[in-house]
């Protein structure tokens, strides 16, 4: 072996590809629900090993050592489709590609060890590991694909990779390298080489970057976001009603404020848990019934605000009616007893109307309340005072 005479330069490209696995695996440690990149981690380290061997190995030892070689690569490979379909949430297909794992072996042993042949070994092992590439990909082309450009990218980079690794060795022998005598030293696996650490600086950048965009929406969803309902807080829904407010396409606005009617006395019957079941439902009912440009937001306890767009009075209040007699139809959570919610309804007319608005709307929710409970009160009708 060539590294016992000191040329430990060779093992840089397998040293490389360690230290990237590393990186990962950091990145893994901080951000444990992303478990992609713990596969590709894995992916890494898996294929350092017969790379740093392979670099100084004599032709001798790489027939003897040929089938944990190719073992470690098809784990690696494995590994790697693993990281993929995790992060497009699809199956690596596990049996099959234990079967192509087995079938890949076995002509590494026959290939090694009865009829010794590098070329025909170099092919078997690509093909072996660029078909357990291929059954996740495989398997995201049958649901929709992502439209976001990073996982674009992942995708097309995995596609390119998986075609170049089964035609790997027939590119080469196309340039004119076929000798694989002195194999450390060849063409062949400079270009491999080369190839390789190209590709896993790529998957790095990619999947590190899909990552850090990850974190960072999540540390959004979690400052925007009531962690009991997962609809917006008070906060996030003025943010977001601001931006709504200054264009002039989303004309006529409604805001709506609506109250779970006798709360306390189910959180009193039923039990606290359940109670916040009641808001989670509730929750869910407003969304529902909203558009794609409408906000939904929890203010605190069982107050809810909804900012309805392009809608008239008449709309929002058959809206808010619609919510209501849903909520009441439901007898999911309190078995025997109605679930009802009160709403007073109001127009917004330009951004800086919001906070009166939202003030005229629970002056109509005050007055709805006092009416009886269970019923939506809307600007600019005269409602009878039942209170009386
Ligand atoms: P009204 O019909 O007049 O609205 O009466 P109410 O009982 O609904 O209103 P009240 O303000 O008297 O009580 C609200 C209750 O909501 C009191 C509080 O303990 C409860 N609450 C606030 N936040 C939560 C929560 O996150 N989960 C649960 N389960 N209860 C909550
Ligand atoms: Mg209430
Ligand atoms: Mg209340």
């Amino acid at each position: 072996m060539s590294v016992a005479n000191g040329h430990f330069f060779v093992l840089a490209p397998s040293m490389a590809i360690l230290f990237l696995a590393g990186l990962l695996g950091i990145c893994w440690l901080n951000q444990r629900q992303q478990r992609f990149l713990l596969w590709q981690s894995m992916a890494y380290s898996s294929a350092a090993l017969p790379i740093g061997f392979q670099s100084f190995a004599t032709l001798d030892e790489l027939n003897r050592y040929a089938v944990l070689i190719g073992a470690c690569y098809l784990l690696g490979a494995w590994c790697l489709a693993k990281s993929w379909a995790e992060r497009w949430q699809v199956s690596t297909r596990p049996r099959v590609a234990l079967l192509i794992g087995a079938a890949t072996l076995a002509a590494l042993l026959y290939h090694s060890h009865i009829d010794q042949d590098v070329w025909v070994r170099v092919h078997s092992f690509s093909i072996g590991s660029g078909l357990v590439l291929l059954l996740p990909i495989s398997e995201l082309l049958k649901k929709e694909r992502s439209k976001d450009w990073l996982d674009e990218t992942l995708f097309w980079s995995s596609l390119i990779f998986t075609v170049f690794t089964i035609a790997r060795p027939s590119l080469i022998a196309l340039l004119g390298y076929t000798d694989l005598r002195a194999f450390v030293r060849s063409p062949y696996w400079l270009i491999t080489l080369m190839s390789i650490l190209l590709f896993a600086l790529l998957f790095t950048f990619l999947m590190g970057a899909i990552a850090f965009r990850e974190s960072v929406l999540q540390l959004r969803k979690e400052r925007d976001c009531d962690a009991l309902t997962q609809i917006l807080n008070r906060r996030a829904f003025h943010e977001a009603a601001q931006l709504l407010l200054a264009d002039r396409r989303m004309y006529p606005v409604a805001v709506l404020a609506g109250d779970i009617d006798h709360f306390k006395h189910i959180n009193d019957s039923w039990g606290h848990d359940r109670g916040d079941q009641v808001l989670q439902l509730v929750s869910a009912t407003l969304q529902r019934n909203v558009r794609s440009h409408d906000l939904v937001a929890r203010f605190g306890g069982e107050e809810f605000v909804l900012l309805l767009t392009r809608i008239d009075l008449q709309g929002a209040e058959d809206l808010a009616q619609r919510i209501r007699s849903q909520l009441s139809a439901d007898n999911s959570l309190l078995q025997g007893a109605r679930l009802t919610i009160s709403f007073g309804i109001a127009p917004v007319t330009g951004p800086d109307q919001l906070d009166s608005a939202l003030k005229q709307a629970d002056e109509l929710l005050y007055d709805a309340k006092k009416a009886g409970r269970d019923r939506v009160h809307t600007a600019g009708i005269l409602y009878p005072d039942l209170s009386l």
